[in-house]
């Protein structure tokens, strides 16, 4: 009964639906994994007491017959997802000892299904950056090793490193992430898992930290497509508490995973072959081709001639968003406050020490941006060169179904490596930013491994409210790369 944790969450429900084991075993064994891999600082707020209690519910549950589609499967909680009762910092000071007395969308939608939440995952500072290194409570560490430099330590990406990390190293069956440029797709890449973005709308974003508010959407982590599926089936929905959550219908994404890829259209961009990519990327881009080629996929070279503009525009346009968004937290509504003689100087002493470099990075390019002076000449001209960038896109699935490129432009990198450089960290988006820019669905996909033994991953892109084909893709790449994720042991440790 060891190890029920290694379980896919298809399996996991199997084994419940047949009395193999409870709930409880099953958490169980994910909050030991827990306890035992501390080294990768995925947790801020590990809950296993709760998820024990909320397991045994799900037995009772389950004894009454109920059959809810996640019931008694252990997840993790990316810790900008507001959770009633439970500590949610966005991995800021400034939130520290934040204990909302509400629930955000998402998390209700998967606690209906069933889901037992084993804690809040770390990420960046307010979900900015790559590499999970900006959090107030510590960075994240790749379970993963390459071959070459077993003791080196490696990010996870970002900004959902923990979710990526607690997944693949079997901390739970699946974890949820949010991505406002390549949150859920480069740490799921880097991490040698399964992350979907859905499409703008589809996730409710009520009760979610908002960073750029025109670009966050929640999403999946899985070890698998298919869990993944489980997983987005639960999350997404309509949701009048959010203005901009769409009411179109989710397809039968579990469905579509034995659909394959016959007849379908995939372009690859040209714009996407880079200066220096690292020929390791382009050798797996080429073989995701092969593969879908072979399963009966049509190969169209397509253009996206604006894709160079993504992301300057994107770094004006989160920026920009998040300076209005983070002015909420002033020391009079939320968590800390640095106590002073006046008002302003309060304002202004909580806010010197509550938010890390990065976010204030961002908060003053985000207001100068915006200020009057430079509106138009910055703020303004991005959100032409956005509406451009979605033309692209709209142009390009005139002709094809699907698009495949690489999730990231290099492997996981070394803990520490980039930070100086902020601009050389950007460059991480390059090619997961354009989907935000154009609210189109995007999955990353584990496709093999790079000669150090790291995991490297392809990004599919459809069209707006068709996940489905992402699913029936992603499981053809699956299928064929016959990677299935698995971090090697560190010394000691129990991944
Ligand atoms: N790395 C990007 C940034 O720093 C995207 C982060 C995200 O998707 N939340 O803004």
């Amino acid at each position: 009964m060891t190890e029920l944790n290694r379980l896919s969450i298809a399996a996991a429900r199997d084994g419940l639906a047949k009395g193999d084991f409870s709930a409880r075993e099953l958490t169980q064994s994910c909050a030991d994994a827990m306890a035992a891999r501390g080294d990768l600082g995925a947790f801020i707020t590990p809950t296993p007491e709760r998820a024990l209690e909320a397991a045994d519910q799900a037995d009772a549950r389950r004894k009454s017959g109920d059959d809810a589609p996640l019931l008694g499967i252990p997840l993790g909680i990316k810790d900008l997802f507001c959770t009633e009762g439970v500590q949610t910092t966005a991995a800021s000071k400034i939130l520290q000892g934040f204990i909302p007395t509400y629930e955000s969308s998402v998390t209700t939608n998967l606690l209906r299904d069933g889901a037992v939440f084993m804690g809040k995952l770390n990420l960046d500072e307010f979900a900015m950056g790559s590499s999970n290194t900006t959090s107030f409570y510590g960075n994240v560490v790749n379970p993963w090793q390459s071959t070459s430099k077993p003791d080196m330590e490696l990010v996870p990406g970002g900004s959902s490193g923990g979710s990526a990390s607690a997944v693949a190293a079997r901390l739970c069956l699946g974890a949820t992430g949010t991505d406002t440029g390549g949150s859920i797709r480069q740490p799921a890449a880097f991490c040698g898992i399964t992350g979907l973005k859905p499409t703008y709308g589809r996730c409710s974003r009520w009760g979610i930290v908002a960073f750029a508010s025109s670009l966050d959407q929640a999403g999946p982590f899985s070890r698998n497509v298919a869990d993944n599926a489980l997983m987005m089936q639960a999350m997404a929905g309509f949701d009048p508490k959010d203005s901009t959550s769409a009411d179109v219908p989710l397809q039968d994404l579990s469905a579509a995973l034995t659909r394959g890829v016959g007849g379908m259209k995939i372009g690859i961009p040209a714009e996407y072959v880079l200066d220096g990519m690292d020929p390791e990327v382009v050798t797996i881009w080429q073989q995701g081709q092969d593969w879908l080629r072979a399963a009966g996929a049509e190969l169209v070279d397509i253009s996206l001639p604006h894709t160079k503009y993504a992301l300057p525009a994107y770094y004006i346009i989160a920026p920009a968003e998040a300076s209005s968004n983070l002015a909420r937290y002033d020391g009079v509504r939320y968590g800390k406050r640095v106590e002073a003689e006046s008002l302003d100087e309060m304002y202004a002493l909580t806010r010197a020490e509550g938010f890390g470099e990065e976010v204030q990075r961002r908060i003053m390019i985000g207001t100068y941006v915006l200020s009057a002076g430079y509106y138009d000449a910055y703020y303004l001209k991005a959100q032409r060169v956005r509406r451009l960038i979605r033309n692209d896109f709209d142009t390009a699935f005139e002709n094809v179904d699907a698009i495949l490129t690489p999730a990231t432009p290099s492997a996981a990198f070394p803990v520490g490596r980039k930070v100086d450089d902020p601009v050389t960290n950007f460059l991480n988006d390059v090619f997961t930013v354009p989907a935000n820019l154009a609210g189109l669905p995007g999955m990353a996909v584990p496709a093999g491994m790079n000669g150090d033994g790291l995991p490297l991953g392809l990004q599919l892109l459809a069209r707006p409210f068709d996940e489905a084909t992402l699913y029936a893709a992603g499981q053809v790449l699956e299928d064929a790369a016959g990677f299935i994720a698995n971090p090697p042991r560190r010394a000691g440790g129990v991944s």
